[in-house]
Formats: structure tokens, C-alpha cells, sequence
């Protein structure tokens, strides 16, 4: 799948948009999702054009991945719930309900969060 530049998170990366920012290096991005589904509902992005984690991890350089995973746990720390936990999720293509075609992981927190899936 080609990379559509138009997307909401390329947007925001671009400053098009705005975000609420938790977290922001020269690898990525974290911000307060718009429609939280937990207390806390943070999405962490890579700065670069990537469709999804097989994409990211196939062609992304080792420096910008470890940069990526690096920035989802200081987004973790920063919301001050390493402690208390919380669960990172990738949704990916059709089956995996992603809706934008950016990478991006959903960090959910803030409160005791069930089974995995309903
Ligand atoms: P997906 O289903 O692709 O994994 O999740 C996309 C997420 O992006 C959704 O949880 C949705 O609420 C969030 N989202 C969509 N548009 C915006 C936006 O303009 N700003 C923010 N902060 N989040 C958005």
C-alpha cells in the first residue's frame, strides 16, 4: 500500500493540524487521541511515511525504530503510568480496523482495562 501524504496524521506532523503533544523527538510524535477510549488514550507515531508496522519495521533504518519504541516508553513515563501499567495496540489494515494509513501505536491507561479483546 502506496503512502497517502494526505492523511490526518501526516497532517499533524506537518503542523496542518493540531494536537494535544505529550511527547515529540526527531523519531516521533505522541499525542492525546481525539475520541479517548480509556482515561488516558495517547497515540505515538514515527516522524517518517509509514503505512503500517510490517512497512515500518521492512524499510524504516534500525536507528529510526529503535528511536520509535525508544519514544514509546518515555510517552509511557511521561504520563506517569509505568507503575500503574497500561497497553500498547497496532491496529493494522482491514482486518485490524485501522482507520489512518500512518503507523501508529495507541497507548491506553489510566484505569484497569480488561481482557484483551471483547
Ligand atoms: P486506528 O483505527 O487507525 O488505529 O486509529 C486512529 C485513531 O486516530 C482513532 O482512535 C481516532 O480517534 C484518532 N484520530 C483520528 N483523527 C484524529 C485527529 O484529528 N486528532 C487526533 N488527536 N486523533 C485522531
Amino acid at each position: 500500500m502506496a503512502y497517502d501524504r494526505s492523511n490526518i496524521f501526516a497532517r499533524i506532523l506537518r503542523g496542518e493540524v493540531p494536537c494535544k503533544r505529550v511527547h515529540e523527538d526527531d523519531y516521533a510524535l505522541a499525542f492525546h487521541d481525539i475520541n479517548p477510549l480509556a482515561p488516558l488514550h495517547v497515540l505515538v507515531i514515527p516522524k517518517g511515511e509509514y503505512v503500517s508496522i510490517d512497512d515500518f519495521t521492512a524499510t524504516a533504518s534500525a536507528e529510526a525504530i529503535a528511536g520509535f519504541f525508544r519514544a514509546v516508553g518515555e510517552t509511557a513515563r511521561r504520563l506517569g503510568v509505568v507503575e500503574s501499567g497500561y497497553r500498547v495496540l497496532a491496529n493494522t489494515g482491514a482486518h485490524g480496523h485501522q482507520e489512518v494509513p500512518h503507523f501508529h501505536v495507541h497507548l491506553f491507561a489510566g484505569a484497569a482495562l480488561g481482557p484483551m479483546l471483547k
